[in-house]
């Protein structure tokens, strides 16, 4: 062992305000290689072409990464907080998964692994080789977690934390020293099926099993084209990311608040944007108020695209205005298209004759599609909104 024991990790961690870890060796996740190629095989994971089988297995041994790997520091970042409220202004609004209202977590969990790993090498007087993964894929930031006993598997596929839920991000500080592993813990979901029962899209097709191509916060963040049709009306008024699986969750109910200042959003856009300012905004805007935050990963275009999908949904017929004005001159053929859907959504067949005329002027081929196919199959009208 390296010297260093698990009091003493947890001190250092805590210093470099990583209050949530567990270890593990780096052998390889012989069981992860298999599960995820069969995941791949059945299809659950279309449109992450970069997820390929070959990935997998090269995801699944972290010494593919750090030849000389001995140990990792599976860390976690607490992010739950009460709920802030979206001013009474009757403005319809969009909702962002609550990993994204703070900093993004990739810089904040490396910076603080960095810092660990700082006080790593001070403590053992030698340079120590590391690798920092967030996110990566390179190893399963969930497989290393649940083996390092920092969490388990829920039946929604996500880590739950004692204390925290699934209110967590997750990291991994890959060490060239042995470090004692700590136990795994025993999954404790028992007979609740809530998650699997609330998925408004069904993507949790079973327990631990993800159908990532009908998944919302797949469809919000990765998805970079049209969103199916089909889908479009479970989606809500979720822009980026869907907590729907976490919040009714008993462990994540249960969630200490995090006090963490890089957890928590800055203004009201980070948590709760204004539908219609989402459709208008400028790509300098979007970078402006999203800088240093997850949702630079949706990127303008795909925002505003879900912005028109979510007022489709939540908004009446005094958006129809804005809407007819988005699908005619939207500057982006994708925001035009799930605009007209919105308009159609809302307002069902009355919309048809100012779709058509929208069809009339519109050049772009996609677009004409989308139209086309509106027309022939218009969404089902919402009952709510009438004028
Ligand atoms: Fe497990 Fe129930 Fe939480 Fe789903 S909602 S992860 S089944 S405890």
């Amino acid at each position: 062992m390296s010297g260093i024991d698990r009091v003493r990790l947890r001190q250092l961690a805590a210093a470099a305000r990583l209050t949530l870890l567990g270890v593990t060796t780096a052998e390889p996740f012989h069981e992860l290689a298999a599960l995820l190629e069969a995941h791949i095989r059945a299809g659950h994971m279309a449109g992450l072409d970069w997820f390929t089988e070959e990935r997998a297995r090269f995801s699944a041994d972290p010494r593919n990464l750090h030849p000389t790997a001995r140990s990792i520091v599976s860390v976690g970042l607490p992010y739950w907080q009460p709920d802030i409220v979206p001013p009474d202004d009757g403005v319809p609004r969009g909702r962002i998964a609550r990993y994204a209202w703070g900093r993004d977590y990739h810089a904040t969990l490396k910076a603080r692994m960095r810092d660990l790993h700082a006080r790593l090498e001070q403590e053992l007087g030698r340079p120590l080789e590391a690798r920092f993964l967030v996110d990566t894929a390179r190893i399963v930031d969930r497989a290393a977690a649940a083996r390092s006993g920092l969490g388990w598997y829920g039946k929604n596929t996500m880590i739950l934390v004692p204390g925290h839920g699934s209110w967590v991000m997750l990291g991994e500080l890959v060490l060239d020293i042995d470090l004692e592993p700590s136990p795994p813990l025993r999954p404790k979901c028992g007979r609740c099926t809530r998650c699997l029962d609330a998925c408004p899209t069904g993507a949790l097709i079973d327990a631990y099993r993800l159908h990532t191509p009908h998944c919302i916060s797949y469809l919000t963040i990765e998805l970079r084209g049209a969103i199916p049709r089909h889908l479009r009306p479970l989606m809500g008024n979720w822009v980026f990311g869907c907590d729907i699986c976490q919040e009714l969750c008993p462990y994540t109910g249960a969630a200490a608040p995090s006090a963490d200042p890089d957890v928590r959003p800055e203004r009201i856009e980070h948590a709760f944007p204004a539908l219609h300012w989402l459709l208008r905004m400028s790509e300098e805007e979007f970078r402006a108020v999203y800088r240093g935050r997850a949702v630079l990963r949706a990127k303008r275009r795909g925002l505003a695209r879900n912005a028109a999908v979510a007022l489709g949904n939540v908004g009446t017929r005094a958006d129809l205005a804005l809407l007819e004005e988005v699908a005619t001159a939207h500057d982006l053929p994708l925001v035009r298209g799930h605009a007209a859907w919105a308009i159609a959504r809302i307002a069902g067949a009355d919309s048809l004759p100012a779709l058509r005329a929208i069809l009339d002027r519109e050049q772009d081929p996609a677009v004409r599609e989308e139209l086309r196919a509106i027309l022939d199959d218009p969404p089902p009208p919402r009952c709510q909104c009438a004028a």
